[in-house]
Parts: structure tokens; sequence; C-alpha cells
């Protein structure tokens, strides 16, 4: 098998990987999106991967920027609602950066085109509660390990799903000012954004079939073990961090990406600091 097939069929195994994650995690969207949407994005982003997994089983022989690029168009056909033309049109968008193939240069370009087109077209920011809090840092975060730190790709994936997941915990002290959940205002405080979750969701794919096809270890879970169980379970994670000073320590505290807020990274018992959340807001609108 030549580098270029491999990669394609790396490219299609993350997809239908990516699409029975999103089939499992059905009930979970929907939940969340149940508590600040209109209870659809379970059923939406269900809709639009099953249909993806159905096109891209049958694109043996296609390249991976056709393969990508078939996700995205597929999404867009499938899916209304918000989520489904910003992530449609941010893949179908991006793909043209894997037009050369898959490679640590186009990936990150692939991640970048991709944030941007999302960012684009929904004009949303970090601190706005949706799924661009998630792949901001993530796709931050990827670019800095392969270009600053000359991490290898799979390594540089790692940190930037765990950088994503970080995101997704971000969301949850915000109040939204996007989407449906923006409907809600201060109601919104508290829940969890489920657009991030399906990133992460999405995000996690790649990372397991890259680590299939990439050499190296995976370490992504180098947090405080406590806390990785207590979000599994759902337990209160105060109670998991043993000194209780807020959000859990990664392999690497400075390798956090600066958003357009560094100061605004999320106490991990956020959900109840609307106090906090409040006086951050203000003071960056009275700026
Ligand atoms: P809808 O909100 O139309 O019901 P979904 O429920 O499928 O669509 O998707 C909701 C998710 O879409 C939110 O959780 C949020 O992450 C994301 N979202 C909504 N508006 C925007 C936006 N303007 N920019 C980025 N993401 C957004
Ligand atoms: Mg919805």
């Amino acid at each position: 098998m030549t580098d270029h097939a491999d990669a394609s069929e790396a490219v299609r195994e993350a997809v239908l990987e990516a699409a029975d994650r999103i089939e499992s995690n059905k009930k979970h969207l929907t939940d969340l999106d149940s508590a600040i949407g209109d209870a659809d994005h379970g059923a939406n982003m269900s809709r639009g991967f099953g249909a993806v997994a159905e096109r891209v089983a049958e694109m043996d022989d296609a390249e991976p920027h056709e393969i990508v690029k078939t996700v995205g168009t597929t999404i867009i056909s499938e899916v209304g609602g918000a989520a489904g033309p910003l992530y449609g049109g941010s893949i179908m968008s991006a793909s043209t950066a894997l037009s050369e193939g898959v490679t640590a240069e186009t990936s990150v370009a692939f991640a970048e085109a991709y944030l941007e087109k999302l960012t684009d077209r929904g004009d949303a920011r970090v601190g706005d509660k949706t799924m661009v809090d998630a792949l901001t840092p993530a796709v931050h975060t990827y670019k800095k390990s392969i270009e600053v730190d000359d991490l290898p790709p799979l390594a540089a994936l790692a940190k930037a799903v765990d950088a994503c997941e970080r995101g997704v915990e971000y969301t949850v002290p915000l109040r939204a000012r996007k989407g449906r959940a923006s409907y809600l205002d201060w109601r919104s405080v508290g829940h969890q954004d489920p657009g991030a979750t399906s990133t992460l969701i999405l995000a996690e794919a790649i990372l397991d079939i890259a680590a299939e096809h990439l050499e190296g270890d995976v370490d992504r879970d180098a947090r405080d073990p406590a806390v990785i169980t207590a979000e599994r379970e759902g337990l209160d994670l105060s109670e998991a961090v043993e000194d209780g000073n807020g959000a859990p320590e990664t392999d690497g505290g400075e390798d956090v990406p600066e958003t357009d807020g560094g100061e605004d990274v999320p106490e991990m018992d956020g959900g109840r600091d609307v106090a906090g959340t409040d006086d951050d807001r203000d003071a960056a609108g009275s700026d």
C-alpha cells in the first residue's frame, strides 16, 4: 500500500469511526441540546453522519481531500439548523487544504482553514458558548505543537484533543451569545454546549484512528485521573480535585493556547461561578 492509499484509508476509517461515535452519543447530544436548545443536535448529527458513512464507505479509490469534501457536502445536504451548515460548509471548504495529501503541514492548514471558515460563517468567537470554544484551543494547540514544539503529528493531535476537551468544559459556565442557546441568556449558564461536545467526539475519533495509522504513544489523558473519572461519571468535580483549586493540570500547562481571553480559562467548578463570569464579561464589554 502506498503512503497515499494509506492516508485515504485512514481518512475513511476516521470518518466511519466518527459516524459510529456520533450515533452512540446521539442521546447525549440531544440531552445537552434539550437543556439549552431545541433537543435536535443528536438527531441532526446522527442523520448527517449516517448519510456520510453510507457515502464514504463506498469511496474506496478516492483521494483524502475528496473523502473530506464528501463529508462536508453530505452534511450540508442532510442537516439543517445551525450546526449542519457550519460543520458541512467549513469541512467542505477546508478539504482543499488536503489536496496534496495528508501531512503534518497540510493537516495544520486543514485545521486552520476549518476554524477560519467556521468563525466566518457563524461569527462566533471564543466565549460565546459554541463549538468555537472547543475548536479554537484544539486548532491552536495542534498548530503550535507541530510548528513550534516540533512534535510528531500524533502527539500534536493528542494534545489538541486534550485542549478540545478543556474547551468543552469551558463552555459550561458561559452565557450563550450565539445560536439558540443565546435566547436563554443567563439560563444557559451551567450547561455544556452540544456543538462543542460533538466537536470533541469527532476529534477523539480522528485521534484514535490516527493512533492506529501513525506511530507513537497517545498520552492524552495525562490529567488527574480522579478528574477524568469524575467527568465520565458525572460526579462533582470539586470533590474530585483534592486541593479544589480549579482546572486540573495537564501535561503541559504552559502549552494552553492563548485565546482572545486567556484569563477566561475556566474553573472546573465554574458552572456555579456565575458572578465571576458576569464580571469578566462586564470588564470586557466596558473596554
Ligand atoms: P440548532 O441550534 O439550529 O438547533 P443544532 O442543535 O444542530 O442546531 O446545533 C447547535 C449547536 O450549534 C450549538 O451547540 C453551537 O455549538 C452551534 N452553534 C450555533 N450557532 C453557532 C454559531 N453562530 N457559530 C458557531 N457555532 C454555533
Ligand atoms: Mg438544536
